[in-house]
Order: structure tokens, then sequence, then C-alpha cells
């Protein structure tokens, strides 16, 4: 007689991203995104404004610092931390929900959060994401334009110390080059050259 084989439930995974500012998450993680339609980045509460262009709900949920409170004290955030005078957490339940599901849920976040994860749920694997020199930190920091000489040498100082925490992490990857950077990220993600 035949034999029915069942399909193995698909596994979900939670992957967190982190790394200093300035070296590229953002770009990794939205090209990521592109070629692989089936990975969900989990959207962040905040407490800061929007920028221009950033829609409440897609972006980040915005919010009021007592709601973000409350729920820090209901227990729905899988991590949060303050970064720059905001605060930022991941509510915890649509990650657990696509998890279950057998989906890959990616997070961004900063250090702190990053290193908490590892108690809130051990299971998730840590990416530490490195710029190529520090040099080239500078640079990109310098590049974007975006802040005052004051900010980009206070990241530059709080990059050090994000650096030396890498080997906390499951993986160090260089962000030498996005296509370089990108096909590390997704053997690791996807187990797939
Ligand atoms: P930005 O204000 O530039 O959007 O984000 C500032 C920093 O907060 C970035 O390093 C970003 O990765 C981090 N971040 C965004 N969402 C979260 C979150 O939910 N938790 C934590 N811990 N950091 C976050």
């Amino acid at each position: 007689p035949a034999t029915l084989t069942l399909d193995p439930p698909p596994q979900g995974k939670l992957i967190v991203l982190t790394g200093p500012s300035g070296v590229g998450k953002g770009t990794l993680v939205k090209a990521l995104l592109e070629r692989h339609p089936d990975l969900h980045l989990s959207v962040s509460a905040t407490t800061r404004q929007p920028r221009p262009g950033e829609v409440d709900g897609k972006h980040y949920f915005f919010l009021e610092r007592h709601h973000f409170q409350q729920m820090v004290a209901a227990g729905e955030f899988l991590e949060w931390a303050e970064y720059a005078g905001n605060l930022y957490g991941t509510p915890r339940q649509n990650v657990e929900q696509q998890i279950a599901r057998g989906q890959i849920v990616l997070l961004e976040i900063e250090l702190v959060g990053a290193r908490l994860i590892q108690q809130t749920f051990p299971k998730a694997f840590r990416i530490f994401i490195l710029p190529p020199s520090s040099a080239e930190l500078e640079r990109r920091l310098r590049d974007r334009g975006q802040d005052s000489e004051e900010a980009i040498l206070k990241r530059l100082r709080h990059a050090e110390g994000e650096i030396a925490a890498s080997h906390e992490f499951d993986l160090q990857v260089v962000n030498d080059t996005l296509e370089s950077a990108l096909a590390k990220l997704e053997t690791a993600i996807l187990g797939q050259g």
C-alpha cells in the first residue's frame, strides 16, 4: 500500500540585524525584501516624530510616550530601548504570529535591543553588520549629509563601542560591497547561495 508522507511544517525564524549607525543596515534590509518578498520586516513602535514621507503603520507605529510606556508595562514588546532620546520597540504579537505560521521575520534594531532578544527569544539568529573600516564608516556618515559635525562625532564614538560587541553575535557580516554582503545574508537567512 502507498504510504502517506506529510511535508514537515515550515520552520519560522526570527532574524535580528544590528550594527552601527551609517553601516548600511537599512539598504541591506531593503534589498533583501525586494529580492525575497516572502520575508517579513517587523514594524517597530517609536516615540520619535515621523520624518517627511514616513507613514504610520508602515515605517513605524508612531506613539505618544505614555502609550509606549503602557505597552512596556503590559509586556507587549519583545524588546525595547532608548536611542537618541526616543523609545523604540518590537511589538511582540505580529512577530509571534508570523513565526508560528512558518514565516521568516526580520528585525532591524540597535544594539541594546538586539542583546535583549537573546533573553526574550533565545532561538533568534542574530547578525552584526560591520563597516569595512572606521574610516569608511565616517565617510558614509558624512555622505548622508543628515547630521551636524557634533552628531557625526557622537555617532562615531558610539560606533566604536558597538563594534566591540560584534563578537557576541551569531554572525558578523562586513558591508564592503552590497552584493557580497547580500550574498552572505541570503546564505545565513535562507540557507542558499
Ligand atoms: P531611526 O530613528 O533612524 O529610524 O532609528 C534609530 C535606530 O533605532 C536605528 O539603529 C534602528 O535600527 C533602531 N530601531 C528601530 N526600531 C527599533 C526597535 O524596535 N527596537 C530597537 N531596539 N531599535 C530599533
